[in-house]
């Protein structure tokens, strides 16, 4: 893999103060990175990612918003805290990552891994609707937004005859309490 920060005629127009606002944002203190790589090496979507986790902390020092937000390693990160488990400095990169979606999201940016986006939206959408996740409802957003319908038809035949999937979904208690906090999610964007 090319090494992001390093590479060759990489040209960019610096955004002022992206440390700080994404410090804020997350509460990660992203200045004290020292590239020691230790995130990097425990991170178990390396593989598939085009940035390595130091990396992603390097470039918002740097305010290389166009590389983080055009980057599929944002939209691959599962949220496992793997990195934070070992950075020295106790930097949570996957809290960071969370605003830069959020930031790419705001900004309509095409998302290099278009299907996660759609999954996310799916997933919050069923929960808003029912107050816990309503896995059938998900699949259903998720299908449409995505338009792949027969894909793993299969699987899901095969998860139905085994009771995995519910056809209706459970009822909560109190689900104006669920509504109200996705009301005042949105009213904080
Ligand atoms: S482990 Fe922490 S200090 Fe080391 S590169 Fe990663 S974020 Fe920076
Ligand atoms: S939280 Fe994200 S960036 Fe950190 S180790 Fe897990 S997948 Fe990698």
């Amino acid at each position: 893999m090319e090494n992001a920060v390093l590479a060759k005629g990489t040209t960019f127009q610096p955004a002022a103060n992206l440390v700080k606002i994404i410090e804020k944002e997350s509460g990660q203190p992203i200045s004290r990175c020292y590239q020691c790589k230790k995130c990097s090496a425990g991170c178990p979507v390396a593989p598939m990612a085009d940035l390595h986790t130091n990396e992603v902390i390097r470039l918002v020092q740097i305010g290389d918003t166009e590389r983080l937000l055009n980057s599929n390693r944002i939209w691959l990160c599962l949220s496992c805290k793997t990195c934070q488990a070992r950075c020295p400095n106790g930097i949570d990169t996957s809290a960071v990552i969370d605003v830069l979606k959020g930031m790419a999201l705001e900004q309509s940016r095409k998302p290099a891994e278009a299907k996660i986006p759609a999954f996310y939206k799916s997933f919050m959408d069923a929960v808003n609707m029912t107050g816990r996740l309503y896995e059938l409802g998900m699949i259903g957003l998720y299908k449409m937004r995505t338009k792949t319908y027969t894909e793993d038809m299969g699987l899901g035949i095969e998860m139905i005859k085994r009771g995995k999937l519910k056809f209706l979904p459970e009822k909560v208690k109190n689900l104006n309490q669920v509504k109200e906090i996705f009301r005042k999610g949105r009213e904080k964007k």
